[in-house]
């Protein structure tokens, strides 16, 4: 059996990464491959905690923008960050995974509140954590989310499946020169405005000093090579 790199890792998947090529609602032949490979991970022994995104269903500025007061907009983008938890909980569960779903907003019929000590203890127990509904407060993103779970449970790094296989320069899918970094530090992802994860998450994992293995979610087989030490996309770090 290989060994993992990391003790413990953050796994932040988008909402739209679940949906597919609809990229709305749940797509269950993406879900279940992605899946699959969580369970690989954790029988290794990686201690797992995953910020899932909401915005296969609803973004709080694109869907609300103009037509709703922003914050009410926001809650119903963290609602939508909970119906994810609840698929990929219950896709995990299916698959044998001993998986427990907290959220920053409480809902205790469907999800226990997020306790940060009873995170760690379920990590320990090697149970998988999903954390739903981002902070909790409007004005946030589910990257932000990701970076405050990270730092607070400890995690080693922080996987950032998106459906691009790295940081590059300009957009290769409008650009076919585009170069790709293989590594990067916060600063150059802050004063180069590369579209990896908002500023103010960027900014919360360069005061933290959590690195973010950017790579695609395309090949669910990537979060197992990054967990395993496989050198693939970009990293964004500390200047060495
Ligand atoms: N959201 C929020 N606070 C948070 C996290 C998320 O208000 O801490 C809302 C916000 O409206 C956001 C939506 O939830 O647009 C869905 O999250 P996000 O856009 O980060 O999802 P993703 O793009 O990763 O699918």
């Amino acid at each position: 059996m290989e060994s993992p790199k990391y003790k413990r890792v953050l796994i932040k998947v988008s909402g739209e990464a679940l949906a597919g090529e609809k990229k709305f609602g749940l797509n269950f032949d993406v879900i279940g491959p992605v899946c699959d490979v969580i369970k690989r991970c954790n029988e290794i022994g990686t201690q797992i905690g995953i910020v899932v995104g909401g915005g296969n269903f609803w973004r709080g500025v694109k869907d609300g923008g103009g037509k709703m007061e922003r914050s009410r907009a926001d809650h119903m983008g963290m609602l939508a960050t909970a119906i994810n938890a609840l698929a990929l909980c219950d896709a995990l569960e299916q698959r044998g995974v001993d998986v427990r779903v907290q959220t920053a907003i409480e809902m205790n019929k469907v999800a226990e509140p997020y306790i940060r000590a009873r995170a760690i203890r379920h990590l320990e127990k090697g149970r998988v954590v999903i954390f739903g509904c981002g902070t909790g407060n409007p004005y946030f993103s589910t990257d932000t989310a990701a970076v405050l779970r990270a730092a607070e449970i400890n995690a080693d790094v922080i996987l950032l499946a998106k459906n691009i296989d790295g940081v590059y320069d300009s957009d290769p899918a409008v650009n076919p020169g585009a170069k790709k970094y293989e590594r990067l530090s916060y600063m150059d992802v802050l004063n180069q405005g590369l579209g990896v994860m908002d500023t103010t998450a960027t900014s919360l994992s360069m005061d933290n000093h959590i690195p973010i293995q950017v790579f695609a979610l395309e090949d669910p087989e990537n979060i197992y090579r990054v967990v395993t030490g496989e050198k693939i996309g970009t990293i964004v770090q500390e200047e060495n």
